[in-house]
């Protein structure tokens, strides 16, 4: 997924002439890592999610990401629930991102998790 995206350090590549920097912090290099993980925007995001789902792992790479997707929680319902919300945030921030490019604004990361 992370390498299909059509993110800007993609364009570059590609040899399009686009804005390098992350449309939802505005001061790194944009690339799937960053924008759906190391960026301060989507780790606000993360550090919610999981304080909400009582979750410890910490989101600092896609191996983290990847681990709480297939990390067996305290029973099957909740390794579920929160496989889902890992999953939904990932599509969240990516929307966010999105917007914050064709309509110029993001929510706030608390109306997101
Ligand atoms: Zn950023």
């Amino acid at each position: 997924m992370w390498g299909r995206l059509q993110t800007r350090d993609r364009f570059r590549k590609m040899g399009l002439q686009v804005e390098e920097t992350c449309p939802l912090c505005g001061q790194h290099a944009e690339s799937a890592d960053h924008v759906l993980i190391q960026c301060n925007y989507a780790q606000n995001c993360w550090l919610e999610l999981n304080r909400s789902l009582q979750v410890t792992n910490q989101v600092t790479d896609l191996s983290s990401v990847s681990h709480g997707l297939h990390k067996p929680a305290s029973n099957q319902f909740r390794t579920r629930v929160i496989q889902c919300c890992y999953t939904a945030l990932l599509y969240h921030i990516w929307m966010q991102r999105n917007s914050s490019i064709w309509h110029g604004c993001i929510k706030h990361y608390n109306n997101i998790v």
